[in-house]
């Protein structure tokens, strides 16, 4: 591995690509979405579980692929548990704005320590094809909440 790639793969992405948390299929999901990055070969179903106010109780995922996309599912389905879909995706807008090294703005005091673990992640922006691994947990997170891309079995 080239030195600089080496210091993307940093422990705590290494340690949630192996030992990947919240994987898991809940019964009680709500919601679902596949998301696919034919690019690297990423394949992620993510499960929610939405309550009337919208809040996520449950977040989870499936699925294969690099390491960063599934370090990346890991931490988002830690991270947006409790908070709601609307929080999530605002925290979504930020990370993907990190991902991509533009300027993030204002960071809502709420996130910080969100932000802090995420910020592991993105030294991508120095590699584009990473990308879109490491958003692609994200991606499909937002397009469950809008009940898109359901999985059918058909
Ligand atoms: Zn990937």
């Amino acid at each position: 591995m080239e030195d600089d790639i080496r210091e993307l793969y940093q422990e705590v992405i290494l340690d949630h690509g192996k030992n990947p948390r919240n994987f898991r299929h809940p019964e009680d999901a709500t919601c679902e979405a596949n998301g696919n990055n034919p690019l690297c070969g990423d394949r992620l179903t993510v499960y929610l579980k939405l309550n009337g106010e919208n809040l996520i109780e449950d977040a989870a995922f499936e699925g294969r692929g690099c390491a960063i996309s599934v370090a990346s599912a890991s931490m988002m389905t830690d991270i947006v548990r409790g908070k709601t879909a609307s929080a999530a995706e605002s925290l979504f807008d930020i990370f993907h704005k990190m991902c991509m090294g533009e300027d993030t703005g204002k960071t809502p005091d709420e996130f910080t320590d969100d932000l802090d673990k995420l910020t592991v992640l993105s030294g991508v922006k120095q590699f584009p094809m990473r990308v879109k691994c490491a958003t692609l947990a994200w991606h499909t997170m937002n397009a469950a909440v809008h009940h898109e891309e359901s999985t059918s079995t058909e």
